[in-house]
């Protein structure tokens, strides 16, 4: 049995579940995924993904690295002026949650690593856990960040790290309740847990409902509030303490939204949408895009 079919909600045990929508993943399988929600708690997942052994083919796409490595053309450009002020932001963000004191950062999906080092650029000890191979390279090899496969997380000392943060990753972990239970373990006592995640209850997500860019299924296995997102983490051991958004992500999954609806680069109403989305973002976290949750070890 490869693929996963969930009787119940993975989240709170209901069985009162049902399917919301399909959507197409137009990114590398041109397939359609069900989104299925739980009428009790809210908590959304993609139905019928394959199993972690199996979803490596979920992932074929070059994307990932080809952001890093180029800067032409106008897009790859406005990527790389947002990463520039989003790497600061985070580092500002990160550094704050530890009452402005240097320390040790994990950052788990870290991806080509352009947050680790930024971080050690800071003065932090910053390490990164990847598990794409390619990118784990680019990592260490261009920008000389300490980056491990996902194994390396079980052979973490317990309360090594001040911080580990999670920059969309959370919605591709299978089995989350092991997982956060390893974060956990690996945290100082009062350590911080920083998770930022696609918001799926964003004024964007209600605007483009299945054709909404970041349910990016199969690869998103769930799609999470605040709510449900609290609901996850705080029963492994955490304390939600602060939550935030991320402004350029309304923007950009306007735009990839406007995309996947009509096949189309609509540049006026991808960002018309995407401004609404980060004004009213500004007002009240909870239309985020993207939001940041800052949970502190208990
Ligand atoms: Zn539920």
């Amino acid at each position: 049995m490869s693929i996963i079919n969930h009787k119940e909600c993975p989240l709170c045990g209901s069985n009162n579940i049902a399917e919301l929508f399909s959507f197409r993943d137009k990114t590398v399988t041109d397939n359609n995924f069900p989104i299925w929600s739980c009428n009790k708690c809210l908590f959304a997942f993609t139905q019928d993904v394959e199993d972690e052994d199996n979803c490596g083919k979920y992932y074929k796409s070059e994307e990932y690295i080809s952001h890093s490595n180029t800067n032409q053309g106008l897009k790859n450009k406005l990527y790389h002026f947002a990463r520039s002020i989003m790497l600061n932001r985070k580092y500002r963000f990160v550094h704050k949650a530890n009452n402005n004191v240097k320390g040790s950062v994990l950052d788990y999906g870290c991806g080509t690593g352009f947050f680790p080092a930024k971080m050690n650029q800071k003065g932090w000890q910053a390490k990164g856990i990847e598990q794409d191979a390619d990118a784990r390279t680019f990592a260490k090899n261009n920008l000389k960040v300490d980056a491990y496969d996902k194994d390396y997380l079980d052979n973490i000392n317990q309360s090594e790290f001040d911080v580990v943060t999670m920059w969309h990753v959370m919605e591709h972990i299978y089995n989350p309740d092991i997982f956060l239970k390893k974060i956990n373990a690996i945290l100082k006592k009062g350590g911080k847990f920083i998770v930022a995640v696609p918001n799926f209850e964003s004024y964007d997500a209600k605007i483009y409902k299945e054709f909404w860019a970041a349910i990016d299924a199969p690869r998103h296995i769930w799609h999470f509030t605040t709510d449900t997102a609290k609901a996850m983490i705080e029963r492994e051991g955490f304390r939600l303490e602060q939550t935030d958004f991320l402004p350029f992500d309304s923007f950009y999954i306007s735009l990839l939204s406007e995309q996947l609806k009509t096949g189309k680069t609509n540049w006026f109403k991808g960002l018309s949408n995407g401004f609404k989305g980060y004004l009213k973002s500004r007002k009240d976290h909870k239309n985020g895009s993207s939001i940041v949750l800052t949970f502190s070890k208990i």
